[in-house]
């Protein structure tokens, strides 16, 4: 199916060695597109680097802080110096810390935003030269549920993942004519090392879950292969600018 065929292709994948940027890379070397996993963990990163080579493709890490311009440019480097260019940008880095609003502290706003918002800024700058001089390119990035709802306990997450949207589509708007196209995925409540500290932390939020999601249930890292192939392949090219969520129907729960 050449509609979805990514053989050739190269995608970079921040926050790649573990949860939903595993599950998305793995979609994509599936695709047949070679991998950079770009994360700080590399035990993580080596291990994720094996089982994307286990699916038949080539596969690094690449060690990078996105919150910091210096080791993005620096990542960016080490892909094409690797692979030759960038044609996927998957911005899936995050963190949080939940707090009630007035609890945080200036730097632990600036820690949620660099890594969630800021990042996506930087890594997405970093690459457009690449992708312009390319004639194409594919930007996904992720939000949230945080994205569309506020919650008591997610001030400055909340306030990223909003951010995120409005950035996709400024961005789409502005790289259209350059055929990049830049869409957001916003996932619902997903089993990742992220939530599993949510779980810890906040009673009764798994049995909540459960109960409004109308799929009945947590969403895992492979529930995002198929929408990152969708938005990484020719079968988007005229799809951009949206925020798609990834949720089992927990947003359009009334
Ligand atoms: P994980 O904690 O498994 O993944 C987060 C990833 O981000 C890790 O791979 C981590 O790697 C990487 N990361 C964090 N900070 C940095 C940094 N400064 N530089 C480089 N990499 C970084 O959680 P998820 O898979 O759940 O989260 C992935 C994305 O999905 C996040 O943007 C999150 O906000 C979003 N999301 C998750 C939801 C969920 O329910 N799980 C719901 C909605 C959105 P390392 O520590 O090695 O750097």
């Amino acid at each position: 199916m050449t509609l979805f065929d990514l053989k050739g292709k190269v995608a970079v994948v921040t926050g790649g060695n573990g949860g939903i940027g595993l599950g998305m890379a793995r979609g994509l070397a599936q695709a047949g597109a070679r991998i950079v996993v770009a994360a700080r963990n590399p035990d993580k990163g080596r291990a994720a680097v094996t089982e994307l080579e286990h699916l038949g493709t080539d596969a690094i890490f690449c060690a990078v802080d996105v919150a910091n311009e210096a080791s993005v440019e620096a990542m960016v480097q080490q892909t094409v110096g690797t692979f030759g260019g960038v044609d996927i940008l998957v911005n899936n880095a995050g963190t949080n810390i939940r707090k009630q609003p007035q609890e945080y502290t200036l730097a632990e706003w600036h820690q949620v935003l660099d890594t969630n918002l800021t990042s996506a800024f930087l890594c997405s700058k970093a690459v457009h030269p690449l992708m312009t001089k390319a004639g194409r390119g594919k930007i996904i990035n992720i939000g949230s549920m945080m994205s569309i709802f506020g919650a008591s306990f997610a001030g400055p997450y909340a306030a990223s993942k909003g951010g995120i949207v409005q950035l996709t589509k400024a961005m789409a708007s502005a790289w259209a004519r350059d055929h990049i196209q830049v869409n957001a995925v916003l996932p619902g409540w997903i089993d990742t090392e992220l939530t599993q500290a949510a779980r810890r932390q906040i009673p009764g939020l798994h049995e909540r879950v459960v109960a409004r999601t109308p799929d009945g249930r947590w969403g895992i890292g492979g529930d995002f292969a198929g929408i990152a192939v969708f938005l990484a392949s020719p079968a988007s090219d005229f799809i951009t600018g949206t925020a798609i969520p990834v949720d089992g129907g927990y947003s359009v729960q009334g």
